[in-house]
């Protein structure tokens, strides 16, 4: 690997993709403006930038994987940037390194409520070892899987000890969240106990850890209530790791009570996965899930921009919606335009195996 003569801040060059090597030293000595300069690039879709992007997490990708990974997830206004805040705070007094990711998947870069808000984890942002970071994720969920999935390993390479993702309780974004992290805590409000139907059930069995926040004043007698009626709801359920009992415990972000518990249980869910292998195993299943929605996004993207395609696509759309054409038909039609444009046949005889799950 040489520098080319030419400049001194490229690392190297390739037809591909360019790696700044300030950025990459920058980022290796854990320096904040370099970490919020390479996620910037991972989450660029300038094809450019997605080259360097995909050479600089190539390059940084021995230098990741050591972070405790940490979903967080509830409702608007059930205290998660409180929590985040006094968390993290309480995470840089045990001496760790915190990152924030906080995914908006509902925005486009510099909208929406997540990022709207400049006033959110103020005092963690400007805590020396903190890094606090709105995340776009464009709007999908390939976008969370791919971008935050970068992004997490930006902030491992940089030398961040726990990477707290932040989303917002709507939508797939949880589901995607949940793919990308080692374990998944939901912040919920005190709720009466019919208002617990109103928690979809799907959400409630991704938690590996369920926090009833405002356990203070006037709220603390219903959040001690709305615990014991979670503790009973998530007995029923199967747990996802048999090694990891799914706890519910009140918190209050605001006065700070239970939040130092909330590291001790990260701390001992992945003492307990580890023991057994799970913890890596389940990393391992997520980046074989990452691979697969990467070949699946790619196609498709490629598919869409296909101009043979998009000379027939709307017209046969428009027939399938209208019921005079299978999808099936039209599937094939619409391939065999796209295969042939890219110089292949496709034999429609031959069983196609279905990817590994
Ligand atoms: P988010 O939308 O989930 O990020 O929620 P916020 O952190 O913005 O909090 C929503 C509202 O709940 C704000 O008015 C907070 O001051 C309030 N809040 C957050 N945590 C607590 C808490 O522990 N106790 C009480 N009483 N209020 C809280």
């Amino acid at each position: 690997m040489h520098a080319p003569k030419t400049s001194r801040r490229v690392l190297f060059s390739r037809s591909d993709g360019v790696i700044d090597a300030a950025l990459l030293q920058g980022l290796r000595r854990g320096d904040r403006r370099a970490l919020a300069r390479a996620i910037t690039l991972v989450e660029s879709s300038r094809p450019d930038h997605r080259d360097a992007a995909e050479k600089l997490v190539e390059v940084v990708l021995p230098y990741t994987g050591n972070a405790a990974r940490i979903g967080i997830s509830g409702p608007p206004g059930a205290g998660k940037s409180t929590f985040i805040e006094r968390f993290g705070l309480a995470g840089i007094a045990l001496g760790r390194r915190i990152a924030v990711l906080a995914v908006d998947p509902a925005s486009k870069r510099g909208g929406g409520a997540i990022l709207g808000d400049k006033t959110r984890m103020s005092e963690l942002a400007r805590t020396p070892g903190a890094f606090v970071r709105p995340s776009s994720a464009g709007d999908s969920r390939g976008g969370v899987t791919r971008r935050t999935g970068e992004a997490i390993l930006l902030c491992e390479a940089a030398g961040f000890e726990a990477v707290l993702v932040e989303t917002v309780g709507v939508g797939q974004a949880e589901t995607a969240v949940a793919e990308i992290v080692d374990i998944f805590v939901l912040i919920l409000p005190p709720a009466a106990g019919d208002e617990l139907q109103g928690i979809k059930r799907g959400i409630i069995e991704l938690a590996d850890l369920v926090l009833v926040n405002k356990a203070d004043g006037e709220l603390a007698a219903a959040a001690h209530r709305t615990v014991a009626d979670y503790a009973s709801a998530v007995s029923l359920i199967r747990p996802a790791n048999p090694e990891w009992q799914v706890l519910v415990r009140a918190v209050s972000a605001r006065e700070g009570t239970g939040i130092r518990e909330v590291w001790n249980d990260v701390d001992r869910f992945r003492a307990a996965l580890e023991l057994t292998g799970a913890w890596s195993r389940r990393r391992a299943e997520q980046r074989r899930t990452a691979l697969w929605s990467e070949v699946g996004d790619c196609l498709l993207d490629c598919f869409r921009a296909s101009p043979e395609v998009t000379a027939r696509l709307a017209a046969v759309e428009e027939e399938v919606i209208a019921g005079k054409r299978s999808a099936t038909a039209a599937r094939r039609q619409l391939l065999e335009a796209f295969f042939h444009e890219n110089g292949a046949n496709l034999d429609f005889n031959k069983p196609v195996k279905p990817p590994p799950t």
